[in-house]
């Protein structure tokens, strides 16, 4: 038999979570704040409840996707969460999550603080490539690790429950430097007789081709040694920078991206480290 699931939040993320558990036969339990929302999970098998409080209490696993961590307290401050599991896959900052995790265990509940990595229509589709980042309560994770791997691949990711939120937002801090490299580049070649969806595809393989250079920061990084395996310099990095930003003027593009990154470099080079890799632009940005 499958465990029964407890879920508060039917929003685009919410509704993707319910169909992935209602489709491997998890018995579930749904409310949310605007009822009419449940209306097709109930046709396809969902119990409504009729306020997150019964709702909480109809299982002991209840996951929580809601807006804001604001939303969270608002929802589940009546509710009596003694001896419950509660996963909360909403959105937050570190702090949030460790203070939410405080206010749990007060209630007598066990916690665990998620990070969904994906968007709605990954959810629950073999190979999407979605994950759910989850942290805090280790033996909560390990009763319901099968269940919580439904809608996408549960790694659990540290005892500390900010961890989760952290990964999450750590990830997707990535991810935008990307979209602004991207943003840059499809910037210079518009304006020219240039198929921006002939350009896509050379761009998607060279950003998978440099992915991997992230092993070999954090490398460096454990090692303390910058210098260590570098291929490209700094100071030939450096050097270069003058052709980008001679390049944008030529398009009559702004560097305003590529500047934040390229003052970083030069204010490591002339701490006088060269020979390093970019790792150290790393050590500029810790306050
Ligand atoms: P939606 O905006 O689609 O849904 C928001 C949900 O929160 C609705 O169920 C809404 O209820 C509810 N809600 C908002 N305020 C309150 C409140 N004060 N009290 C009770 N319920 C409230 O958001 P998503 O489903 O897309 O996102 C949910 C969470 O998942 C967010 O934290 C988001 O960051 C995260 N997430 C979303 C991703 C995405 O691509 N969508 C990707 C990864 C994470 P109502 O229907 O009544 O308005």
């Amino acid at each position: 038999t499958k465990t029964p699931v407890t879920l508060l939040g039917l929003g685009a993320m919410g509704t993707a979570l319910a169909r992935a558990w209602l489709a491997a036969g998890h018995p579930l339990t749904v409310w949310n704040r605007t009822p009419s929302r449940a209306a097709a999970l109930t046709a396809a098998g969902a119990r409504a409840a009729d306020s997150a409080a019964t709702a909480v209490a109809a299982n002991t696993l209840t996951v929580v996707c809601l807006l804001d961590d604001a939303s969270v307290e608002e929802t589940l401050n009546r509710t009596d969460l003694t001896g419950k599991d509660l996963v909360n896959l909403t959105t937050g900052t570190p702090a949030q999550a460790r203070a939410r995790a405080a206010w749990a265990r007060e209630r007598g509940a066990r916690y665990l603080d998620g990070g969904i990595m994906a968007v709605p229509p990954m959810i629950g589709v073999p190979d999407a490539g979605a994950h759910i980042l989850l942290s805090g309560s280790r033996e909560l994770f390990d009763q319901h690790r099968q269940t919580l791997a439904v809608p996408a691949a549960a790694t659990f990711v540290g005892e500390d429950a900010g961890f989760a939120a952290l990964y999450d937002v750590a990830l997707l801090s990535a991810m935008y430097g990307m979209f602004a490299g991207a943003a840059h580049a499809f910037a210079l070649i518009r304006g020219e007789d240039i198929d921006p969806t002939k350009f896509a595809p050379l761009l998607a393989d060279w950003l998978v081709a440099m992915a991997p250079a992230v092993h070999q920061t954090a490398d460096q990084l454990r090692s303390g040694d910058y210098t260590k395996d570098v291929v490209s310099t700094l100071a030939m990095q450096v050097a270069g920078t003058p052709t980008f930003l001679t390049t944008a003027e030529e398009q009559g593009v702004s560097p305003e991206l590529l500047t934040a990154y390229f003052t970083l470099m030069r204010r490591r080079l002339a701490e006088g480290s060269g020979e390093e890799d970019l790792t150290g632009v790393i050590d500029l940005l810790a306050r």
